[in-house]
């Protein structure tokens, strides 16, 4: 299996380059984001709990998320693989996740991570804030809760691959095209 990690401050472009990774290599996606969305959508209880948290900007805790993806996991077990997008966000998620594969005698092929400075972060958010409809796009202020949420929780995430010398940066700023490339090319060094 191809199991791959796709790392990025909010806006970095992750859901983007997924979409093309998903279609050209058959896996599946797992996008934390887009799960809850789903949830919040069909009003569900697991949607109930985590939209309070979203529309803060704040993490959803992470007991919510790790039952979620392992949920995801045991449901695609004959996949070819998978995209984790927006998971893991704590280095307890990202704990979580090795165990959960571990017991599956499944691994984290590697972690690709989307490096982009700040001020393009939030001009890309807020520019997608005039479409999206996710009320977390549409104000500085939860744009920024969002980042420092980002860099208190979840820039450590990127040490812990890191030190599985799983870790691959990116850079994230150039056309889709171009990034994708970038990508490709990391992704075939994880054999
Ligand atoms: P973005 O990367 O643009 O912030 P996402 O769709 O990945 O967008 O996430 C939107 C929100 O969903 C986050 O701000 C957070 O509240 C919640 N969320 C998504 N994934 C996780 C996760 N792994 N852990 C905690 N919260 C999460």
């Amino acid at each position: 299996m191809l199991n791959i990690v796709l790392f990025g401050p909010p806006g970095a472009g992750k859901g983007t380059q997924s979409e093309k990774l998903i279609n050209s290599k058959s896996l599946v996606h797992i996008s934390t984001g887009d799960l809850f969305r789903n949830n919040i959508g069909e009003g569900t209880a697991l949607g109930k709990k985590a939209q309070t948290f979203m529309d803060e900007g704040k993490l959803v805790p992470d007991e919510i998320v790790i039952g979620m993806v392992e949920d995801m996991i045991e449901k695609n077990v004959s996949a070819k693989g998978f995209i984790f997008d927006g998971f893991p966000r704590t280095v307890a998620q990202a704990e979580a996740l090795d165990g959960m594969l571990a017991e599956r005698e499944l691994t984290i092929s590697g972690m690709v991570s989307l490096e982009v400075p700040e001020n393009e972060l939030i001009s890309r958010l807020l520019d997608r804030g005039k479409t999206s409809g996710r009320v977390d796009d549409q104000n500085e202020a939860k744009i920024a809760t969002r980042i420092e949420e980002y860099q208190n929780k979840t820039a450590p995430v990127a040490g812990y691959y890191k030190s599985q010398n799983k870790f691959n940066g990116i850079n994230g700023v150039g056309s889709i095209e171009n990034i994708y490339k970038d990508i490709s090319t990391a992704i075939e060094q994880f054999g």
